[in-house]
């Protein structure tokens, strides 16, 4: 049995072509903010922003397009509500984007009219984009509750992340994962094509009607579209079913395993609150299978996340995912596999034969060495 049987993935011949697009987001992120516990020497991390273009071909040629993802919209203070704009300026200072997606798509010959919708993995301003720019025929799909929570839009919604422009003469279809019986890899799923092509997955804690998808790149391949189940590789590596090697090897260091276990947060438990203590601690409590993050909190409880349990649950299964070597998992911001990837006009169906899993895997590990630099533990400071 392949391990995809262990996933639930119904087995189909029917697949969609993948353009992976670099939104051009450029930031640099507290990582306090996203995951923790800190560790001393990596206290920032820069963030892209991926969307993906999914083109559906039926047996008689008709195409459809959908667009996963709209990145963050490049004139922050028109294009956001003033509170949301008063948060970019107050917490994200070194945040800049170049291009709407709409441009993006528009430079490489994709006709906007060509979209049938555009997907929000969840409604928070670096994802959100400007359906606007699209035509009216282009549906918006979000997750569940997300219209109920943001609909009509800023100002009539005060909560509302977009301006109501953004929703205006538009199609919002919000996906209802409660009738299905599908799970994949323990997640609801919506066969979103009705062939096993591409799949909706249910993803939640992150934000509201979080969204996750699986994309079948070959008959026997997938990319899992991450979205924000996590920020940083950090927190979905190691696992058990990627356990961190010894002589892992980085372009600029090799065979680092055991020095990255110096400043594993396990090595040092006692010296991390006590509310990390209990999330980071493994069954097995082996550095090598534990990822060297979890989604942050503050003492108080305080979270990024709408459920951080139910989030933390979701990466859980996004690392099933990822074990299996038949599916390249892609979250939204993982700046660490940028120069292993390739993007549109480029399709990234062929991910595997271009090794891009094994190629990108361990690079996260990179932004982890000033970390070791400090600890001392590859030896003496020079
Ligand atoms: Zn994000």
């Amino acid at each position: 049995m392949t391990s995809q049987s262990s996933l639930n993935i119904p087995a189909s011949g029917s697949t969609v072509r993948i353009s992976i697009i670099d939104t051009s987001l450029d930031a640099y992120l507290p990582t306090s903010h996203f995951f923790g516990p800190t560790i001393k020497g990596f206290e920032d991390f820069h963030a892209v922003a991926y969307g993906f273009l999914v083109t559906h071909i039926d047996k008689d040629g008709k195409e459809r397009r959908i667009v996963f993802d709209l990145g963050t919209p490049k004139d922050l203070e028109n294009d956001f509500p003033p509170p949301i704009f008063e948060t970019i300026k107050a917490m994200f200072d070194r945040l800049k984007v170049e291009k709407y997606v709409s441009e993006i798509l528009t430079e490489h010959g994709i006709s906007l009219d060509s979209i049938e919708s555009v997907v929000w993995s969840h409604a928070h301003l670096d994802h959100v984009g400007r359906p606007s720019l699209f035509p009216k025929s282009t549906s918006l799909i979000v997750g569940p509750g997300v219209k109920e929570a943001y609909y009509p839009g800023y100002p009539a919604n005060s909560e509302a992340p977009v301006l109501s422009r953004e929703f205006e003469g538009r199609e919002v279809t919000e996906l209802d994962f409660s009738p299905t019986d599908l799970e994949i890899g323990g997640l609801k799923a919506i066969d979103y094509f009705g062939d096993g092509s591409f799949y909706f997955l249910s993803a939640p804690g992150h934000a509201i009607g979080h969204l996750n998808a699986l994309a079948r790149t070959t008959e026997g391949t997938f990319i899992y579209m991450g979205a924000d189940s996590f920020h940083h590789s950090s927190m979905l590596r190691p696992h058990a079913g990627f356990r961190l090697p010894t002589d892992v090897r980085l372009p600029s260091l090799c065979c680092a395993g055991e020095a990255f276990n110096a400043i594993h947060p396990l090595s040092n438990l006692d010296e991390h609150p006590e509310y990390y203590q209990s999330a980071l601690q493994h069954p097995s409590n082996d550095k090598n299978e534990t990822p060297f993050h979890t989604i942050s909190q503050t003492p108080e409880g305080q979270s990024l996340a709408v459920d951080i349990q139910t989030a933390r649950n979701v990466i859980g299964a996004v690392q099933k995912f990822d074990a299996d070597e038949n599916v390249l998992v892609i979250a939204a911001h993982d700046t660490s596999i940028y120069d292993v990837l390739e993007y549109l006009p480029k399709e990234a169906n062929d991910w595997k034969d271009k090794g891009w899993k094994e190629e990108g895997r361990w690079l996260f590990l990179q932004d982890l060495k000033p970390a070791l630099d400090l600890s001392g533990a590859l030896g003496k400071p020079q």
